[in-house]
């Protein structure tokens, strides 16, 4: 099916949708190089009733304002946290909850996030640390990793609140990134500080791109550059090259989903500042690849969380399409949307949030599916325990707003079939 864009021109309408962007979110210092052919907008912007509105309704009141916020915090006022990976929780409801709380506006929910941030910042150290390590652990397994959702949560909050706080915080993390890690001497290879050959330490790359863009730091910017070079290094995952010559993403590093669809986010970021093209090309490459071979009707990828075979998609007990797959491909078309104004985009967005990304989140809101195979019994689960996609599908949810309808130069652009819109 064609996709055509209906480019509304009524003007209250338009005012409407540009005021609320200029009036909530905070500008950013450095814009890219790259202009956006659609432009992303803020949650609150629009209203949606009928299924959509349900569902994003019962994602902010019935998971993120209810979510335990002791539970979020809990790692990092008590190291070590009780999983290795327990320190990526907290940004992940940041970002989350604030998306939802510019769509509803819930004073409860900006409460709560306003106290998170607040807390969350009294657990940093004095070198700016803010992992769920031991200091003799710093820096392996998902350390990094955390810091990257620390970042993340912040700066979103940062750009919808205003709350200087928060960027300083996030500063304060990447400044200590900066020090660790680099090819100066008595410096850590970030290769080595995570796992799947490095993927899941080097998807920093995309808010450090983005506090680059908030400060006009140059570190940052150097910094990223050392992750995109350190990618091509021999025990590096080579994604970029890879997707250049052999243009699967099942022949990039050990193929794991998450990390690589994260990896790429942060290179089209990279892309939006720099306009480096190479790095749009290895993601479109990837982007065919999928599209063509390792996505399911659904509109996700991946089982086992990697990546596979051509056309090897099976389905019932074989962990297809974990969550956090599903939310990282719906960004990542998000991105691919914002960069280049294709329908191709906006189709498997709305694939992905009406078929798979909806499907995994319970009715009532309250829980979700790691794994949500085509058939047989949903597992849906609500505790934080072992479950990455638990703290990811709220904000897969939760960024629909922002590319359901957008807007370009000649006017608004509605991406998804949906009621309610104002
Ligand atoms: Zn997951």
């Amino acid at each position: 099916m064609k996709r055509f864009f209906f480019h509304a021109t009524f003007a209250g309408w338009l005012s409407l949708v540009t005021a609320s962007l200029s009036a909530q979110i905070v500008k950013e210092v450095v814009p890219g190089v790259v202009n956006d052919k659609q432009i992303a907008i803020a949650p609150g912007a629009n209203q949606f009733s009928g299924f959509l509105g349900t569902r994003l309704d019962a994602n902010a009141f019935n998971r993120l304002a209810k979510i335990d916020e002791e539970r979020l915090l809990e790692g990092f006022r008590h190291r070590p946290g009780r999983q290795a990976w327990d320190g990526e929780h907290v940004g992940k409801w940041l970002h989350a909850a604030t998306l939802a709380w510019d769509y509803t506006h819930d004073a409860e929910l900006r409460v709560k996030l306003d106290r998170v941030v607040a807390e969350l910042g009294k657990c940093q150290l004095e070198d700016g640390y803010l992992g769920t390590y031991l200091p003799e652990q710093r820096w392996t397994e998902w350390d990094v990793w955390a810091h990257k959702y620390d970042m993340i949560g912040l700066l979103t909050y940062y750009r919808f609140t205003g709350n200087t706080n928060a960027l300083n915080i996030s500063r304060r993390c990447a400044d200590l990134l900066c020090r660790t890690f680099g090819t100066n001497a008595g410096q850590r290879d970030i290769i080595k500080a995570g796992w799947h050959m490095g993927m899941a330490p080097t998807s920093v790359l995309e808010p450090m791109v983005l506090l680059y863009r908030q400060t006009r730091e140059t570190k940052y910017l150097d910094f990223c550059r050392y992750i995109l070079a350190s990618w091509e290094t021999p025990s590096g995952p080579k994604i970029i090259s890879t997707l250049l010559n052999s243009k699967r993403v099942d022949k990039v590093a050990n193929a794991k989903a998450y990390e690589m669809l994260s990896c790429l986010n942060g290179a089209l970021e990279y892309y939006r500042t720099t306009g480096k093209k190479p790095l749009l090309e290895a993601a479109l490459n990837a982007w065919q690849d999928i599209v063509d071979k390792r996505l399911y009707l659904t509109g996700t990828a991946s089982h086992h969380e990697h990546f596979h075979d051509d056309y090897e998609l099976p389905n019932g007990n074989a962990d297809v399409g974990e969550t956090c797959v599903t939310v990282t491909w719906i960004q990542f078309n998000a991105q691919l949307l914002r960069l280049t104004g294709e329908a191709r985009f906006a189709e498997e967005l709305e694939r992905a949030v009406y078929n798979q990304l909806l499907g995994a989140q319970k009715p009532d809101g309250t829980a979700w599916g790691y794994y949500v195979q085509l058939e047989g019994k949903k597992p849906y689960s609500a505790e934080l325990s072992g479950h990455c996609c638990l703290s990811s599908g709220p904000r897969g949810v939760a960024l629909v707003p922002t590319f359901a309808v957008t807007t370009d130069d000649e006017g608004a652009v509605i991406n998804f079939y949906t009621e309610g819109i104002s």
